[in-house]
């Protein structure tokens, strides 16, 4: 079976190496020349709208995937008359536009931040005197890793600040005064069967994620699983499908989807029975789903930017190496460590260990 992914990134990437051993081969399309996943599979280097490009694509594959969601509506419009798409073109249009995403929430009693839609400063002047402050104000569209957002603590945050994230169309979000995040990576079939990893506690820096330690029967467990099953039966969703939630006052707010594998999802790799990455490959090929189990205690820990010397990572025990192979930039998650350790005293340990290497 061949898959065709949209993207050829560090997602890319690992869905290829979960997918090969499985008999699989990959296509990705990507219109940058050093992307990461070509080693993989074949690189098809177009735009997102080549139309050319993208029914050779279509042609040559028995199914498309994405690894990001901010692909244009039209380019999977496309791509859906000529070969399966997974996750739906409704799926897509509604995790990469914000306000559809809290809109679907409140619709399906999901709890989340207060939110306000702004498309000029007035509306935010107004969102503001309702909502109060502190509030984050986040474009609808195309932020990730902390971009395109901005905390206002104080009125004098509010003047302009509409124009400083680019006037574009944007969401006014109440600050969350959470006591901690986490995310719940769950998986669904084509016939609807459904499983989910157990949750993840996140740390960020920045708004980027630093680390990821994945829970031992949470108390939220079935509360994440809740909220998120009504999402994925509401899109009839396929694929894996990433909840982001903050932990606030005993119960969950939801912050957002991604309806991809996630990053809080990597530790899956060696810390579950079935990776994150082939259980999406599984669903969309419409295979049999794996176990989500965990196997032993479990942590990954980003490299960003840089990762420390090889030979260092992994004299770390219990440490496995993900190197995405990408140049070095700052900023850029350019690959990360997974722990897999007996027991959690051994996993802080060793977390400790790997921190002080990224710290070196
Ligand atoms: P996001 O891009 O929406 O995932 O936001 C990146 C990070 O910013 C989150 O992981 C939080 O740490 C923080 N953040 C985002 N929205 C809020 C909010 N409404 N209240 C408090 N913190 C937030």
């Amino acid at each position: 079976m061949k898959i065709g992914v949209i993207g050829g990134g560090q997602l890319g990437r690992m869905l290829a190496l979960a997918g090969t051993p499985l008999g699989m081969n990959f296509a990705f399309l990507d219109p940058a020349p050093d992307a990461c996943a070509a080693a993989l599979g074949e690189h098809l280097r177009a735009d997102y709208g080549d139309q050319d490009h993208l029914r050779q694509l279509a042609d040559e594959v028995d199914l498309v995937t994405f690894e990001f969601e901010s692909v244009p509506a039209e380019t999977v419009a496309f791509l859906s008359q000529f070969v399966p798409v997974y996750p739906s073109a409704e799926a897509l249009r509604i995790a990469r536009d914000r306000w559809f995403e809290k809109s679907m929430f409140k619709d399906l009693g999901i709890p989340t931040p207060a939110f306000a839609d702004i498309q000029s400063q007035a509306d935010l002047d107004a969102a503001v005197a309702a909502i109060g402050l502190p509030a984050v104000l986040k474009t609808r569209t195309l932020g990730y890793d902390g971009k395109g957002q901005k905390v206002l603590r104080k009125p004098e945050d509010v003047a302009g600040t509409f124009a400083e994230l680019g006037s574009v169309a944007c969401l006014l979000e109440g600050f969350v005064p959470f006591t901690g995040e986490v995310s719940l990576i769950a998986v669904r079939a084509r016939d609807g069967e459904t499983k989910f990893y157990p949750l993840v506690h996140n740390t960020h820096d920045s708004g980027i994620l630093k680390l990821s330690v994945a829970s031992t029967d949470h108390p939220l467990q079935a509360l994440a699983e809740d909220y998120s099953s009504r999402v994925l039966k509401h899109l009839d969703y396929v694929g894996v499908m990433a909840f982001e939630f903050f932990e606030v006052d005993g119960g969950l707010k939801a912050n957002e989807i991604a309806p991809r594998v996630h990053n809080s999802g990597h530790w899956t790799t060696e810390g579950a029975e079935c990776s994150q990455f082939e259980n999406h490959l599984r669903a969309v090929a419409g295979l049999p789903l794996g176990s989500t189990a965990k196997v032993g205690e479990s942590a990954m820990l980003n490299f960003i930017g840089v990762v420390p010397p090889v030979e260092k990572v992994i004299a770390i025990e219990d440490c496995h190496l993900h190197h995405y192979g990408k140049a070095f930039k700052a900023g850029r998650k350019v690959g990360h460590a997974n722990l897999r350790c007996a027991d959690m005293a051994t996993l802080q340990a060793q977390i400790i260990k790997v921190e002080a290497l990224i710290a070196e």
